[in-house]
């Protein structure tokens, strides 16, 4: 079935068209008609097979159709995501679905200064896509009002009614109508949130695409191992492979992030990074320039792992192994985008192979071991770029040579 063949607004099938999109994914085959018909809907489809527009595109149609009716000065349809960055991803994808239709949509996040923010929600706005502290703040404070919300879309829902964000979602949800269209969007999702799910509503339609193995079919991932200390120069080593790749790199934590850029810096690559301690306008500037390509490497704690975009993501490596089971799964998820094939590489340390066996568990199937012969292993810590580790490498030496020659003697 094509995307002709659907009761969509006109206008709206000629942005597909635009965007390149002639069918529908199996998402969106299957979540579309129960969307348009009202119903709730809980979804889980592997990372990067179109999710956004499975919701998008039915409510977008809803709000353009109905936009005679309904006042225009009310939000219509709020989205709920974990992070700015997929916020404003989000939005652009509304934005670009909905084109000539008049449907309005907005992205709204904090860190950022509330004034502009006011303004554009004051000139009116239908679909809100936002995170929930700063959605909670204006909702609390009075600026936002929610009464007339028919419908409310939990992306990356699992993650949005974890411990993290359920509070402020439940906050938030006080001030939406209980009659409401509820929509809930992931790539995973577990038992106990499978069951605050249907809590929060009665009688969703679940739709599930190939539960079996939540990776995405269309990347390959290994596992190597390699000691914590030489991880970097198996970094280096693949990018000097890779040359003309993009690559996302996942680490622990953001002091890991700093370091491994800096580490890549000295073997003379150019990298960035993207944590939860850089100011806003800095992830965005960073994220923009991986997505157009001015920077290839990209070093990412896991607030990048959800929900973010970039069609041309070669490699994901774990340069450190997730310690939620799930992450795995949306970290590779990076790759391997649309119908686009990806590849992903996890460096695993003798600390972290109780992480890896928790992650094969998950995911239901081991991941394949690359094997580093002896060889390839040495020359790859000895090649580094790294003048430091060079002279390192070298006084350690002159020391261990000092030291067998006094052995030596001493016998
Ligand atoms: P998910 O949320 O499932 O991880 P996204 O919604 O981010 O995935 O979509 C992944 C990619 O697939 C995007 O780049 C999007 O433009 C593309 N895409 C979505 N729907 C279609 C379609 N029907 N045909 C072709 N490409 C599509
Ligand atoms: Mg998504």
């Amino acid at each position: 079935m094509k995307f002709e063949q659907y009761h969509l607004l006109p206008l709206i099938k000629e942005n597909l068209q635009l965007l390149g999109f002639k069918k529908p994914t199996d998402i969106q085959f299957r979540a579309i008609p129960p969307i348009m018909n009202g119903e709730d809907v809980l979804a889980i489809a592997q990372t990067g097979t179109g999710k956004t527009a499975a919701f998008a595109i039915p409510l977008i149609d809803y709000i353009a159709k109905n936009k005679k009716f309904v006042k225009n000065k009310y939000i219509k349809c709020l989205v709920m995501v974990p992070t700015r960055e997929l916020s404003i991803q989000i939005t652009d994808v509304f934005n670009k679905i909905g084109k000539g239709t008049g449907v309005r949509s907005m992205s709204l996040f904090g860190g950022v200064d509330q004034e502009p923010q006011m303004k554009q929600l004051a000139n009116g706005v239908d679909v809100l896509v936002s995170t929930p502290g700063r959605m909670f703040d204006l909702v609390s404070q009075g600026y936002i009002d929610l009464n007339h919300i028919s419908t409310l879309v939990l992306d990356e829902a699992d993650h949005m009614l974890d411990l993290g964000f359920i509070q402020d979602i439940k906050d938030v949800m006080r001030h939406i109508p209980n009659k409401r269209q509820t929509l809930f969007f992931s790539a995973t999702i577990n038992d106990k949130i499978r069951k605050l799910a249907y809590k929060i509503v009665k009688n969703a339609i679940r739709i599930q695409i190939s539960p079996d193995n939540p990776v995405n079919k269309n990347i390959e991932h290994a596992v190597s191992f390699i000691e914590m200390d030489d991880k970097r120069f198996f970094m280096e080593r693949m990018v000097n492979e890779n040359p003309e790749s993009k690559i996302l790199v996942f680490v622990r934590t953001k002091v890991r992030a700093e370091r491994v850029f800096k580490a890549l810096e000295r073997a003379g690559i150019q990298s960035a990074t993207i944590h939860g301690d850089k100011e806003q306008k800095d992830r965005l500037k960073v994220l923009n320039e991986f997505r157009s390509g001015a920077v290839n490497i990209l070093i990412a704690t896991d607030v990048s792992a959800r929900g973010i975009d970039i069609a041309d993501v070669d490699f994901v490596v774990n340069y450190d192994i997730p310690e939620q089971p799930e992450n795995y799964v949306h970290r590779v998820g990076r790759t391997g985008r649309g119908d686009k094939k990806g590849y992903a590489i996890s460096f695993c340390s003798k600390e972290e192979k109780p992480l890896l066996k928790a992650i094969e568990e998950y995911i239901g199937s081991s991941i394949d071991p690359l094997k580093i012969d002896k060889e390839l292993y040495t020359e790859t810590i000895s090649f580094t770029n790294d003048e430091t580790q060079n002279d390192w490498r070298g006084l350690l030496k002159d020391e261990e040579e000092g030291k067998s020659k006094k052995t030596k003697k001493g016998r």
